[in-house]
């Protein structure tokens, strides 16, 4: 049996900085007895060099030779020519395929296999070491709350000084998952006064184990798969109302709300961020979570409140990111793929869970009800 070749691709997607194998990888996944080929510049915005991947065993090419001679190929996210995907290759990386049904699709009719981590089952103990999205929303939450603190024209902690004594930040985190409790964590290292919310009743004991103080709605979720279901209309407009009432009280708001495969909800009102006071900072990590927040960009508004779109903020500290993806990637590879080949069969749990097609046929059940609804 030939060796199988895995392929690093260099990202495509604008802003993005991550790169889906560190040279640390490269040697540990060598060890799986895989060959390993890099595209030149791979890693170059994460200050990974091609003679850092050359000396841990990474061959180096061009990525019209990473797409031709490699049977595996890593991504962070989608590349924007997946058309360049020979057929019979398996495409690993997050690929958001309930966000973006339309790209399964394409990679089915090119008759290739992809693996999307965003659908691991993130509870069984067994995947816990490939869990992408937790380990990419640690460090969102953890740029979240530099940002908010840079942006912000105050001191995070109270400092008593011989000019006298400033106030400590009064900072609320709206979403307590994985981003939403590092976003608590990194702010409260930081001395600010820190209160977390979130909808799942979990994630309330959750905030109060980190030492924040919880904001109590009377909007509450006892959802048992960890995640927060859509809300109807009415109990949006009830949780933003009492949010509205709530949020003016605070120096800084960083907000992380999601629901999987649905639109993230509307938590700061156009009226709160009005009733804010001047020099405010409100972060928006969710993406849509915030009133005339767009991605990527900071505007203040007319009453002097600063809003951040930064639905991508893994992106911003690469070096963290992608060392912890590449184990995500290893650790993977080396449990559903040994010797970097697939099983014949689907039947792993875990294994058929992060499937979305193979062999250009879309098998993934949430995926495959989607064909059904657009045909
Ligand atoms: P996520 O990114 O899907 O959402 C972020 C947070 O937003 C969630 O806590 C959610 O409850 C909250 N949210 C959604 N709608 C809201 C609303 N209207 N108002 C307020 N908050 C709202 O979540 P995540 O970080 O991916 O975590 C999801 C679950 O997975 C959690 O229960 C987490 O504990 C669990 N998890 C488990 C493991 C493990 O067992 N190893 C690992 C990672 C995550």
């Amino acid at each position: 049996m030939s060796t199988t070749t895995v392929g690093v691709l260099r990202e495509t997607a604008g802003r993005e900085r991550r790169v889906a194998m560190t040279p640390d990888g490269v040697t540990r996944l060598r060890r799986t007895g895989v060959r390993v080929l890099v595209e030149t510049g791979a890693g170059r915005h994460a200050w990974f060099d091609d003679p850092d991947y050359a000396a841990a065993g990474a061959e180096i090419g061009a990525r019209a030779q990473v797409y031709e001679e490699s049977d595996v190929l890593l991504v962070v996210r989608p590349p924007d020519d997946v058309a360049a995907l020979p057929a019979g290759r398996v495409l690993i990386g997050l690929l958001d395929p309930l966000g973006d049904p339309a790209l399964t699709e394409t990679l089915a009719a090119q008759g290739v296999t992809a693996i999307s981590l965003d659908l691991l089952p993130r509870t069984l103990s067994r995947a816990q070491p490939m869990d992408a999205l937790t380990s990419q929303a640690n460090v969102a939450g953890y740029k979240a709350a530099l940002l908010a603190a840079e942006a912000y024209g105050g001191f995070f902690p109270m400092l008593v000084t011989a000019a006298g004594t400033a106030r400590p930040a009064q900072v609320l985190v709206l979403g307590a998952g994985v981003a939403g409790l590092q976003a608590i964590a990194t702010a409260r290292r930081l001395g600010a006064l820190v209160t977390g919310y979130d909808v799942r009743v979990q994630a309330q004991a959750d905030i109060a184990s980190t030492g924040a103080a919880v904001l109590s709605l009377d909007a509450s979720q006892n959802g048992d798969d960890g995640y927060a279901q859509a809300m109807d209309a009415d109990e949006a407009a009830v949780q933003l109302r009492a949010l509205t009432q709530a949020v003016p009280r605070f120096d800084v708001v960083i907000t992380t709300a999601k629901v999987p495969g649905g639109r993230s909800p509307l938590l700061v009102s156009e009226d709160a961020l009005r009733a804010m006071r001047a020099g405010s900072v409100v972060l928006d990590l969710g993406g849509g979570n915030v009133a005339g927040s767009a991605p990527d960009t900071r505007t203040v508004t007319e009453h002097g409140v600063t809003v951040i779109g930064a639905p991508n903020l893994a992106a911003t500290v690469p070096v963290a990111a992608s060392t912890s993806y590449a184990r995500n990637i290893v650790a993977l590879v080396s449990s559903l793929m040994p010797e970097g080949r697939l099983p014949s069969e689907n039947d792993d749990e875990v294994l058929a869970a992060v499937l979305i097609c193979r062999d250009g046929v879309v098998v993934h059940p949430r995926l495959r009800d989607h064909e059904k609804e657009i045909r």
